[in-house]
């Protein structure tokens, strides 16, 4: 079974920052696939744009490069490559001067019918800038999409400033802020289970669910972000966004309809929900760390050539949703630097029965468990407890019923299309339903910046843990407190 492609209308996509490291890993890959799958239409055109000057041909060996690297085409693909490569130009700009911006426009013709994209793969400092220059040099159509990274903001008042600024130019209904854990396959799957099976939205609440872990744990350190690093942390980095977006869609109401304002009002109700953390206790309820020295590996402090900071590169939280279906189960979120393994989840526990008919030999129950795995394999797993097989008597024993999508689709090669790949065509065919809308963004901001507050004015700062850990003991005391533990962070 293979998914149909639709492809999109022709279009011009203006990358700024074309020449970096996202445009390079992500960007050039992703519209090269949908190329490949026959997506992207041959006389659609991307224009990356930096302030080095490069000509089409420099920029296209730049794209060859990074398609080999991140791609490995075959060489039955070598045709499909030069012919994408075709599709590539570059226009030299400065965000902070004029320099550039009439030959873009130039370059970019006057067709009010083509569907046109800019993408901001630049700093957040160079957005108000660009967003100026595309209006003061007439390049922006009426439905011409804005597609922005993460970082929005560091803070409420920041966020609230820099959505300000690009509504200034561009309409919300054009903006698109990425947070590509929503562009991920388990995630979207995440709603197709939730509401188009009958099966789960009956269970799905207080009083058959247990609680909900959600992790996000990477295996490296900051490496050479060490000094970007630093002025972020993992609330900002992660929490913030990717965590609080699958907090959301794992207990957001079901919306009318999948339809992006829909979908993103349902998403903000939750975020407004959120118990707001008791800054007497914070420690009942948040805890941050910081990877400490092994052997021959860096500290975080190293790394970051701080050696005073208290940037935290662990949060575990437990958070609670103050409505109707939530009251009574707390989500308990966690992510981190250098820790056991680089692993993302969702699990989902169900309450146990209410009485067991099987003697105590019979062992156990394993616990009913649903869990979404988004890395290093996307995976759904549904954990049952089953009759162990044989003649030894009513002995239970655990299985998870494996729904993974490569098993499911029927074949062992499908390939799991990259987060980017559906984000970038959605933007194109102007559907914002995967995208975080402003309010979301400062709601979000809203229930983080009193946490952030409490510990920038606490002394003790971040606890230290060991690399390769699960991270600081208090986090597993966040669990035990309550009489619950973490899921191992393992493969
Ligand atoms: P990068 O530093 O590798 O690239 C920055 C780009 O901006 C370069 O192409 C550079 O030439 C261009 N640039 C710098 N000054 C300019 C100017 N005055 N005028 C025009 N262009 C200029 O950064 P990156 O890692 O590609 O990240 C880009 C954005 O995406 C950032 O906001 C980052 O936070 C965000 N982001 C990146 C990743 C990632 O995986 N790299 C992931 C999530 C979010």
């Amino acid at each position: 079974m293979v998914a149909r492609i639709v492809p999109v209308d022709p279009f011009d996509l203006v990358v700024f920052g074309g020449t970096g490291d996202l445009s390079k890993r992500k960007l050039i890959p992703a519209l090269f696939h949908r190329r490949a799958a026959g997506q992207m239409p041959a006389d659609a055109r991307i224009f990356g744009s930096a302030r080095t000057q490069l000509d089409d041909d420099a920029f296209r060996d730049l794209a060859r490069e990074a398609i080999a690297t991140y791609v490995k085409p075959g060489p039955d693909e070598r045709d499909l490559v030069d012919d994408f490569l075709k599709q590539l130009h570059y226009v030299p700009v400065d965000a902070k001067s004029d320099a550039g911006w009439a030959e873009l426009r130039e370059r970019l013709g006057d067709d009010p019918n083509r569907v046109r994209a800019f993408y901001l793969s630049v700093s957040p400092s160079f957005f108000q800038p660009i967003c100026e220059q595309l209006d003061k040099h007439g390049l922006r159509t009426e439905t011409s999409r804005l597609v922005v990274e993460k970082p929005i903001g560091h803070d409420l008042a920041s966020a609230t400033s820099l959505n300000r600024e690009l509504s200034s130019v561009f309409s919300e209904r054009n903006v698109y802020r990425i947070d590509h854990y929503l562009g991920k396959e388990t995630v979207q799957n995440l709603m197709a289970l939730r509401f188009a099976n009958a099966l789960f939205e009956p269970l799905w609440n207080a009083r058959h669910i247990d609680h909900v872990q959600i992790t996000v744990a990477e295996s490296t350190g900051v490496g050479g972000r060490g000094g970007y690093y630093d002025h972020a942390g993992a609330m900002r980095d992660m929490v913030q966004n990717h965590l609080l977006q699958l907090l959301c869609l794992t207990a957001m109401e079901p919306p009318s309809q999948f339809e992006p304002d829909a979908v993103r009002d349902e998403k903000l109700k939750v975020l407004r929900a959120l118990t707001p953390i008791d800054t007497a206790t914070i420690g009942d309820a948040a805890v941050r760390g910081q990877y400490a020295a092994r052997g021959d590996e860096p500290s975080y402090r190293d790394e970051a050539e701080n050696p005073s900071s208290a940037t935290e590169t662990f949060v575990a939280l437990k958070v609670e949703i103050a409505n109707w279906r939530w009251t009574g189960t707390p989500f308990y979120l966690r992510t981190g630097k250098k820790l056991r393994s680089r692993m993302s989840e969702i699990a989902v526990r169900f309450r146990d029965v209410p009485h067991s008919i099987f003697a105590e030999r019979a062992g156990t129950f394993a616990g009913n468990e649903l869990v979404m795995r988004l890395q290093p394999d996307e995976a759904i797993t549904l954990q049952m407890t089953i009759k162990d097989p044989g003649p030894g008597g009513m002995r239970l024993t655990g299985v998870p019923l494996d729904m993974s999508f490569a098993q499911s689709l029927g074949s062992t090669d499908y390939r799991m299309p990259d987060a980017y790949e559906r984000l970038v065509m959605d933007v194109i065919r102007g559907d914002q339903t995967l995208f975080m809308r402003g309010d979301e963004v400062e709601a979000a901001w809203a229930w983080i910046d009193p946490i952030m507050a409490v510990w920038a004015s606490e002394p003790s700062g971040p606890r230290a843990y060991d690399p390769g850990s699960s991270g600081p003991e208090d986090a597993l005391m966040l669990l035990h407190r309550d009489g619950r533990r973490w899921r191992e962070i393992a493969i």
